[in-house]
């Protein structure tokens, strides 16, 4: 009998999911993979990007590989999900798998912030990345904000390491004296479900290169003329050069299909990322894995991968019958860059109760080099 699994998107998790399933499953059953992008862009070397560190061409690669290696590609916009009866529709296609796996991401909605995606410049998007890199090599000095446009977002490192690499970027070029650079944080504090201590510490290295940090500002509105966020607590911020992490929610599809909560996004068992549809699983930046200290799993590449391979794991073992169950047990570390080829690196487990046990390692070479070596792994090793 051939079974199939539809994994839906190729980013991190999803392209993780359907490489281990492939190497699991026998080789009569199915791995098929749904993309609507052309190329894969790795998302953490969009900071590199932004000042001048890569090319397009070195942190992303072409789809047409996977296929080479017995994976399924099916091109196109996911649609519509069916979870009970396990269908997805592809533009005129209809396909039916045995296991799904949803990985489809999250989608960015600047427009939530009146004026914001027309006043700055988007931190999270290639688009925005190379905009950036090109308003820094013009940039002659004034005001540059950094802006998280709301409390819950993807990687809570990366615009933290964003204002770093800027800051860094401009002292590089003689520019700093001539610049302010602030950040204006929707939340209460950087990273906050790492813990107090590594958001102190992560408050401290903005702080030490003299970026004045402005915690729980949610942006209202930006009026893009007069170059002016408005903040909810009444107060405003000028600027020149607006860097910003757009509002985020599920995409439309998943929305639509009645798999997501209250929280907006989809909520799996937080050990074997099932929902609750049986045999379908979903992981990554899509999902909502609340934690016993009152705020969910981040959402963040190291994440999706452990999903990835977990669920990937059972649903070959249900099939096979070879192997023990797997549990993801919520272990994760990030790179933070801190700029001149140094970043710091926190890790730890975000399941521990009733606090995650997260510790964060002062900046060094080699944690720069890690994160460079794990970019490599892979952009080299998936494609
Ligand atoms: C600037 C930046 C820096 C980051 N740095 C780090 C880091 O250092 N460490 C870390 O762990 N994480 C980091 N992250 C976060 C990390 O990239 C995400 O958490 C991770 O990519 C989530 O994986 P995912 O598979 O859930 O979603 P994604 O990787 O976003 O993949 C979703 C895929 O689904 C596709 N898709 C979406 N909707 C549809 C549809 N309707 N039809 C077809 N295809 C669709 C998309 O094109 C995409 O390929 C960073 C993110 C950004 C933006």
């Amino acid at each position: 009998m051939t079974r199939s699994a539809l994994v839906l998107g190729a980013g991190l998790g999803g392209l993780a999911a359907a490489q281990e399933l492939r190497r699991l499953v026998g080789r009569g059953d199915r791995v098929v993979l749904i993309e609507r992008a052309e190329r894969h862009v790795f998302p953490p070397s969009l900071l590199w990007l932004m000042v001048g560190n890569r090319t397009l061409q070195a942190i992303s690669r072409g789809y047409e590989g996977i296929a080479r290696r017995g994976i399924e590609l099916v091109r196109g916009e996911v649609t519509a999900i069916d979870p009970a009866a396990k269908t997805v529709r592809v533009g005129e296609q209809t396909l039916h798998g045995d296991a799904l796996v949803i990985a489809l991401g999250a989608e960015y909605v600047p427009r939530a912030i009146p004026g914001l995606a027309e006043a700055g410049l988007c931190l999270y998007t290639l688009e925005g990345a190379t905009a950036i890199r090109e308003a820094l090599g013009r940039f002659e000095g004034g005001r540059v904000v950094v802006l998280t446009a709301a409390p819950q977002y993807k990687c809570p490192a990366a615009p933290y390491e964003a204002a770093l690499l800027v800051e860094s970027f401009l002292r590089e070029r003689g520019l700093r004296e001539k610049t302010g650079i602030d950040f204006y944080a929707a939340e209460p504090g950087p990273m906050m479900v790492a813990g107090p201590t590594v958001s102190a510490g992560v408050r401290a290295m903005i702080e030490d290169r003299s970026i004045g940090y402005h915690p729980e500002h949610q942006a209202k509105a930006v009026d893009a003329k007069a170059r002016r966020i408005e903040f909810a607590n009444g107060a405003s911020a000028e600027f020149d050069l607006l860097l910003y992490v757009p509002p985020h929610r599920a995409p439309e599809a998943v929305r639509a299909a009645g798999l997501t909560n209250e929280s907006g996004w989809v909520p799996v068992d937080r050990h074997t990322l099932e929902t609750r549809f049986p045999g379908v699983y979903a992981i990554g930046d899509v999902t909502v894995i609340p934690l016993k200290m009152g705020r969910p799993l981040p959402k963040a590449g190291v994440f999706a991968h452990g999903e990835a391979e977990v669920v990937a794991h059972n649903i070959a073992r249900g099939w096979t019958g070879k192997g023990e169950p797997k549990r993801f047990g919520g272990e994760g570390m990030c790179f933070i860059e801190t700029g001149g080829g140094r970043a710091g690196m926190g890790s730890g487990n975000f399941y521990a109760e009733p606090v995650p046990e997260v510790r964060l390692r002062a900046p060094s070479l080699l944690w720069h080099g890690a994160k460079v070596l794990y970019e490599k792994y892979w952009l080299y090793s998936r494609f």
